[in-house]
């Protein structure tokens, strides 16, 4: 089975191989995370994408898959909102030594070196900005680096500590929480509400023409983009990976 799809997949270009999972644990209430092993030969640029084929209860079932870690990292990761689908179910119940298939890398969602950066998350949409903010730490990059990061509540705050120690490595870096839901925390010390303009200055303060990567549902991604425009920010300034296949 992995033959016929390998012979279908070849046309869509990208590298073409099977990995290791090394690492397959729940990170919260609703995502999954998998480490897997990353051949030698294989390279991307912060943070593209790759599809990520797995055997479902169903046969085998692909889908595109941002790669949740920097190309600075030894390994490949990846994150999932888990769902009922086939897929979904089988990505959270793959097991240390099971396979996946990768092809890729593809799309231009990449961190431009030379400018402020200003990364724009909503829940799951955190994936490749993290690999951005690991790159931009681990490359030592001499850019302001912001992440602004909405979720519906706290236990749904995916790498946090991760996140949180990178704000430690690297002065440069920034993460700005905010929550949606209606039960916040006491003591909670991050913003209410959805990402709005007030929450964007807040964060941008004084960044010199910073670019704008934007990830998550449609829905959100097109909300934040057309505020942004609003703001008055240039639209060659905001780039954007969506999430299609998340529609609510
Ligand atoms: C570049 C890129 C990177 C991505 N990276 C990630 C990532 O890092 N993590 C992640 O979790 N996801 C990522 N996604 C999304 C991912 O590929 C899946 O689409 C998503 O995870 C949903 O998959 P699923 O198996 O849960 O649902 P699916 O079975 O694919 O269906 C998704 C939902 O949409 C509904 N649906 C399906 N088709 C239609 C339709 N035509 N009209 C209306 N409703 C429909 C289904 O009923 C279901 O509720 C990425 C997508 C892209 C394009």
């Amino acid at each position: 089975m992995w033959i016929v799809q390998s012979r279908m997949f070849r046309r869509w270009g990208g590298e073409i191989f099977d990995a290791s999972v090394l690492h397959s644990v729940r990170i919260t209430p609703s995502i999954h995370k998998i480490i897997v092993k990353k051949p030698d030969s294989f390279s991307f640029l912060p943070v593209q994408f790759t599809f990520l084929s797995l055997m479902t209860s169903e046969g085998i079932d692909t889908r595109p898959m941002s790669i949740a870690t920097s190309p600075s990292r030894p390994n490949l990761e990846y994150a999932v909102r888990l769902s009922d689908s086939y897929y979904k179910q089988a990505f959270g119940s793959l097991k240390r030594g099971g396979l996946v298939r990768v092809q890729g890398p593809f799309g231009d969602f990449i961190l431009n070196e030379k400018r402020p950066a200003v990364l724009i998350a909503g829940g799951i949409g955190i994936t490749p900005l993290k690999g951005m903010a690991e790159y931009a730490s681990d490359r030592r990059l001499n850019i302001p680096v912001r992440l602004l990061y909405s979720n519906r509540s706290e236990d749904e705050i995916a790498y946090r500590a991760e996140l949180q120690e990178l704000e430690v490595r690297n002065l440069n870096f920034k993460v700005f929480n905010t929550l949606t839901g209606k039960e916040i925390p006491n003591g909670w010390r991050g913003s209410k509400g959805r990402i709005d303009q007030d929450l964007v200055r807040l964060a941008v303060d004084s960044l010199k023409r910073p670019i704008y990567y934007l990830c998550g549902k449609p829905s959100m991604v097109s909300a934040v983009f057309n505020m942004l425009l609003q703001m008055g920010i240039p639209e060659e300034d905001v780039n954007y990976e969506v999430f299609r296949g998340y529609w609510n």
